[in-house]
């Protein structure tokens, strides 16, 4: 069964318990425009503790808009609580036509906004933009998001509102923007997106980039990111940009420390070739990435296929498969633990990997007694 399929038979079972369901959003307009789909948003009059007492697997991911993820024949649903009073009601309070469209379990679309005429001229555009807009201010970048996704067009009374209204943006949370700014830089058309922003001054609005034209202008030098993971787009956006905006975007820890290691690295590589100890202590993974981002910046870069081959010619991959470990060190010199053992197996590792001394322990161990580190 695929994705649609499972859907809608999600969708009967809903129905089947009396309550009514269709699928919304970027999964119905993806369709009619032939891409693939990510996910698959459902709406449904199922409030979320019905939803809960029917599915065994559901997950309360937003409060506000009462939306709960569904575990369903092995994939994951966003069911949300229909707006209003009917799905007409719902699908006329989204941000853009086309992604008002809904359809039923038969495959049927209903379509209350003309979303299916502004999909086939190409354009993005709000039945009531001010107040669209307005409503909930991230919909501005959404927009840009979904030119830079679709290559559309923005229709005048939307792109009037948005070139007025954008310091609305400002007041938007953090966290909601960075999500919609790695799908406006993996887009296709990304360089499209990126003219809109200047176009209608959006850039000076969006929480936590702290955009300049500068900066923009360096974003349109890089060559497709579609490709690559957000640790990639991210670290890209930082070359581009001047002053360390890392800190002010609200992303995970796991996440900033990845970006910083990569940004260390990609500063770090001056040379056509990486030295062994630098591969060694950032990791193939990270290497790879460095790599990737080169060629994203026209920069010279090593292949992936060159990268392994010479990944695997280190002698050691990791700090276990040195030939000395603290046990040994311990044993050999009756001395007690304490802070020359991690200096000690730091210099070992770093003779190892430097090709200084071969991997064996008694070579290790006579190096480290001749400069007094055990
Ligand atoms: P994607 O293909 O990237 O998932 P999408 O259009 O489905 O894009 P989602 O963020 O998954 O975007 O949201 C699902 C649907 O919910 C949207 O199509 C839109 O109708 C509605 N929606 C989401 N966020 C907003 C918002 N801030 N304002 C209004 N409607 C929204
Ligand atoms: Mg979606």
């Amino acid at each position: 069964m695929d994705q649609w399929t499972k859907a809608k038979s999600l969708i009967t079972k809903l129905k089947e318990s009396g309550f009514d369901a269709y699928i919304v959003g970027g999964a119905v307009r993806d369709f009619l425009l032939q891409r693939s789909i990510a996910d698959l948003d459902i709406v449904t009059t199922a409030k979320p503790h019905d939803i809960s007492n029917l599915f065994t697997k559901t997950f309360q991911t937003n409060t506000v808009h009462q939306t709960i993820l569904v575990r369903y024949e092995g994939l994951l649903f966003e069911l949300t609580t229909i707006r209003g009073s009917s799905i007409e009601e719902d699908l006329k309070k989204r941000d853009l036509t086309i992604n008002s469209l809904a359809m039923n379990e038969k495959g049927l679309i209903i379509d209350v906004v003309n979303g299916k005429h502004d999909i086939a001229m190409k354009q993005l555009a709000s039945v009531d933009p001010f107040e669209r807009m307005l409503e909930d201010p991230l919909r501005m970048l959404r927009v840009c998001r979904f030119i830079s996704e679709l290559g559309f067009q923005v229709e005048t009374n939307l792109f009037d509102t948005i070139q007025t209204n954008h310091p609305k943006l400002k007041g938007v949370a953090v966290e909601r923007v960075g999500k919609e700014w790695m799908k406006l830089l993996k887009g296709d058309y990304y360089k499209q997106a990126l003219s809109f922003l200047k176009q209608t001054n959006v850039y000076l609005s969006i929480p936590g980039l702290s955009l300049d034209l500068q900066t923009i202008d360096q974003l349109e030098t890089v060559n497709s990111l579609s490709e690559d993971s957000d640790i990639v787009c991210w670290t890209a956006f930082c070359i581009c940009h001047h002053t360390d905006v890392l800190s002010h975007l609200a992303l995970s820890n796991e996440l900033i420390r990845a970006i910083h290691t990569r940004l260390h690295y990609f500063n770090q590589r001056k040379e056509q070739k990486w030295n062994k100890e630098d591969l060694y202590y950032a990791s193939l993974d990270v290497a790879k990435d460095v790599e990737t981002i080169r060629q994203r910046f026209n920069l010279s870069y090593c292949t992936e296929d060159v990268l392994s081959s010479y990944w695997m010619s280190l002698p050691i991959h990791k700090r276990s498969e040195l030939a000395i470990n603290g046990r040994d060190l311990l044993s050999r010199t009756n001395k007690k633990q304490g802070p020359w053992l991690k200096k000690a197996l730091d210099y070992a590792e770093k003779m190892v990997v430097t090709g200084q001394c071969p991997n064996e322990t008694n070579l290790l161990f006579e190096a480290l007694v001749e400069v007094e580190l055990c």
